[in-house]
């Protein structure tokens, strides 16, 4: 009988990644034990022959160098982790246009109807893609094809490393109960504590339950989604485009009298990207490109468009970057009126690795204390607790026209409000 699926479905995850492109990078790297993450205090990501010493992620240095004095530590390179994956979501897109760059290192692609294109199984133009991802990248893959995104991730990581794991329908239950019920994507934290709790070890003790038990104990949306598309469901749809873009969040704010002082008008643009941060918080995302602007008082536009680093939702950290841009659209002598904050490439923030990204767990802390800002501001009213760099524009008085659209921001509530007055010490210029 032909395997089927509903759907086809292709997860494509990148093994060792870090470490695999640095490997490829520098062949004097290759077959060695290499660890990433030289820069911080503990190892990114680890080559097999690294993982063979029994060294692993988020080990600290000074353990993994009295371990493993052969060990090579290197610095991360995220310029080229980029390059690479941008190859690899290009290599996928030969194939279909339908692919989701997920992370890094990670892309969905949806192949469903393309047989008869091909003249090939699924299965077939699943191996043409992994052998061309491998062959061009020189990294290996974890490959899995399935009908739902969840199940097309239990089946890449199924093998590792470079495995390529089929779950048509027939195959359901016998990959899912040999799945722990944290190795499914989402249920990795409390959800999966709580079904270990209530019994539930495996993927398969989970889909065994019915939708009243799941209602009993509370599993609404996202388990409930989760334990549809462990079923063979198709719920949670291939985002199509660049980075899975949701859409972008946009700031601007017009002061007057207008202003020719840097750091006058850099406040101005730091209190939008902290506006934009807390509405990019509050809906659970993370940007991985923005664009500001200027404009002058001859109402002329000058802005710059960076990708970041890594993506992110911290105003502090974004203002590094633009900190170091700023003077290509700034110049002495020109008076401004307005500034404004567009971050693009939006991506939720279940969509990012942690283990992937370097600076993942220091974030963590600084994101701990952002959701406290939030929560502050809301109690008391926004603007209550602040960035250093945004003082001087909190204070300054904003155009008649844009008070009326905007009470929130009134000078005057500001004054009559109980101000904490905390500026964030992350950054202050
Ligand atoms: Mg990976």
């Amino acid at each position: 009988m032909a395997a089927s699926y509903p759907k086809a479905i292709v997860h494509f995850d990148g093994d060792a990644f870090f470490a695999s492109v640095l490997q490829m990078m520098d062949h004097t790297l290759r077959g060695k034990p290499v660890i990433t993450g030289g820069e911080r205090g503990s190892a990114t990501s680890l080559s097999y022959e690294a993982k063979a010493l029994g060294l692993h992620r988020g080990m600290p240095m000074q353990e993994i160098r009295r371990i493993a004095p052969e060990a090579i530590i290197v610095p991360s390179d995220y310029t080229a982790y980029s390059i690479y994956a941008r190859r690899m979501y290009a290599i996928v897109r030969e194939f279909t246009p339908k692919v989701e760059e997920y992370s890094i290192d990670e892309c969905f692609a949806d192949i469903t109807g393309l047989e008869d294109a091909f003249g090939m199984t699924y299965a077939e133009i699943v191996l043409c893609i992994k052998q061309k991802l491998e062959q061009s990248l020189g990294v290996t893959f974890g490959v899995g094809l399935a009908s739902s995104k969840t199940l097309a991730k239990v089946a890449s990581k199924y093998h590792k490393p470079a495995g390529l794991t089929l779950i048509p329908t027939e195959r359901i239950e016998e990959i899912l109960g040999q799945t722990a019920i944290y190795d499914v994507w989402g249920l990795g934290g409390v959800g999966g504590t709580k079904l270990n709790s209530l019994g539930v070890p495996t993927a398969l003790d989970f889909i065994r339950k019915d939708d009243g038990w799941l209602k009993d104990n509370g599993f609404v949306k996202p388990q409930r989604d989760t334990w549809l598309e462990l079923k063979g469901y198709y719920i949670n749809p291939v985002r199509v485009g660049k980075h899975g873009e949701i859409g972008s969040v946009m700031k601007t704010r017009t002061f007057s009298p207008p202003s020719m002082e840097r750091s006058f008008i850099f406040s101005q643009l730091s209190k939008n990207v902290e506006a934009a941060c807390v509405k990019l918080r509050r809906a659970g995302l993370k940007a991985r490109a923005l664009s500001f602007y200027l404009k002058t008082q001859e109402f002329t536009y000058h802005a710059v468009q960076m990708d970041l680093p890594v993506a992110l939702s911290t105003a502090s950290e974004m203002l590094e970057c633009i900190e170091k841009r700023f003077d290509e659209v700034y110049a002495t002598e020109i008076l401004y009126r307005a500034t404004g904050v567009t971050l693009r490439a939006l991506v939720t923030d279940s969509a990012l690795t942690p283990d992937l990204f370097g600076e993942f767990e220091k974030r963590v802390q600084k994101n701990g204390s952002f959701d406290a800002l939030d929560r502050l501001n809301k109690k008391y009213g926004n603007s209550t607790v602040f960035l250093a760099s945004s003082l001087q524009a909190l204070r300054a008085p904003e155009l008649p026209r844009a008070r009326k659209r905007r009470k929130g921001f009134l000078r005057q509530d500001l004054e009559h409000k109980k101000s904490l007055d905390i500026p964030f010490l992350g950054i202050a210029r």
